[in-house]
């Protein structure tokens, strides 16, 4: 006959298995090891001030303890470091990971913002810039230079290595004057064109620039059509008479006065609004430069002539543009004006005519049309 358990010796069973599991949590709570996880990747740069909580983005079931430790990030290269935790019972934990100290950053290139130089000077740029790296050291090249000859605003480059092969650039400008008492202001256009400003006046490339962005002082004037204008056209008439084709002039200088009449004339006749597309504000005219002529009508179905055919097919030859061709409103500021021709020279004028497909002035320099206030 089977012997049954008293009620005593349950209850000595269930007390020995009760402390046996409050003694195997205990001992998992104790001895349980901080989870920590680690920031990715490991890799720090050279000489960056490092502490080995800088490693660490998260620990649970614990604390660091030598978080504040700092780790010597002077050594390139690969490094074990040791990282110290407990957790909440106290028990200590370590362990440890490896970090990689790279060279990331690119040497520092010190270089002035514009060096000013005159006509046939011949400088070692390099000598104007320095360079600096925090981890050693970097070499200095020059990618780009200057044209000693070439008056006015140019864009070097210099570039420089260290010794982990990390790259950094500098662009600066050369400004050539054509000599010491060279007082003009040069500057680049966003095309990457060199222009400058004179007396109130503005020039790229050589070119005046006339528009409602770039002006003319009141008092200035050409007094008439500019020499090599005034040659350009009287070769180009006569081409075109041997074509048989008759250009004939409308209207070509004009001084502040005139245009100041003629621009009020527009308003009162078509409002300020249309005015501001069609006729130019006295100071803004290109006829007050002796470089523009208007020819044979002021109507827009003079683009439908013959004449207007040879014009728009050979003006470039003689150096002339068609100032504001059909669909460029948007950057020269004004309507199609076929019968605006501007002188700019031949070279230019090719580059503008595109050919046959008109890049006007605005465009090509990356320049507004705009009046200020
Ligand atoms: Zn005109």
């Amino acid at each position: 006959m089977a012997r049954r358990l008293s009620k005593r010796g349950w209850i000595v069973i269930l007390s020995g298995l009760l402390v046996i599991l409050m003694g195997s949590i205990c001992a998992h709570l104790i001895f349980d090891r901080p989870e920590i996880t680690f920031k990715e990747p490991l890799e720090y740069e050279y000489r960056q001030k490092l502490t080995v909580s800088d490693l660490v983005s998260e620990v649970k079931k614990g604390e660091l303890i030598n978080g504040e430790e700092e780790i010597d990030a002077a050594v390139l290269g690969a490094q074990q470091v040791t990282v110290k935790t407990k957790n909440h019972y106290g028990r200590k934990y370590s362990c440890d990971v490896s970090i990689t100290v790279k060279d990331i950053q690119a040497p520092v290139i010190t270089a002035p913002d514009r060096i000013t130089l005159v006509r046939g000077q011949q400088v070692d740029l390099l000598a104007y810039a320095s360079v600096t790296d925090d981890a050693g050291e970097a070499t200095l090249e020059l990618i780009e230079g200057y044209d000693p000859q070439k008056v006015g605003m140019q864009m070097i480059e210099y570039r420089a290595v260290d010794t982990s092969g990390n790259v950094s650039g500098c662009r600066t400008s050369v400004v050539v004057k054509e000599n010491e008492d060279d007082q003009r202001d040069y500057f680049l256009t966003y095309s990457g064109h060199s222009g400058y400003r004179e007396n109130g006046r503005t020039f790229i490339e050589g070119i005046p620039i006339i528009n409602k962005t770039y002006g003319l002082p009141s008092g200035y004037g050409a007094r008439g059509l500019t020499k090599d204008t005034s040659a350009a056209w009287q070769k180009m008439k006569e081409a075109a008479a041997a074509d048989g084709i008759t250009l004939k002039v409308l209207s070509a200088y004009r001084n502040y006065g005139h245009q100041e009449e003629v621009f009020n004339k527009k308003v009162a006749e078509e409002g300020e609004q249309q005015a501001l597309l069609t006729s130019e504000k006295a100071g803004h005219s290109e006829h007050q430069a002796g470089i523009a002529l208007d020819v044979n009508s002021f109507k827009e179905s003079f683009a439908q002539t013959r004449e207007y055919e040879w014009l728009n097919k050979n003006c470039y030859k003689y150096g002339f543009i068609i100032r504001y061709p059909q669909g460029k409103t948007d950057y020269t500021g004004y309507v199609f004006e076929p019968w605006h021709i501007t002188y700019v020279g031949e070279q230019w004028a090719k580059v503008f005519y595109n050919d046959g497909n008109w890049i006007c002035i605005e465009e090509y320099f990356m320049i507004t049309s705009e009046y200020g206030d």
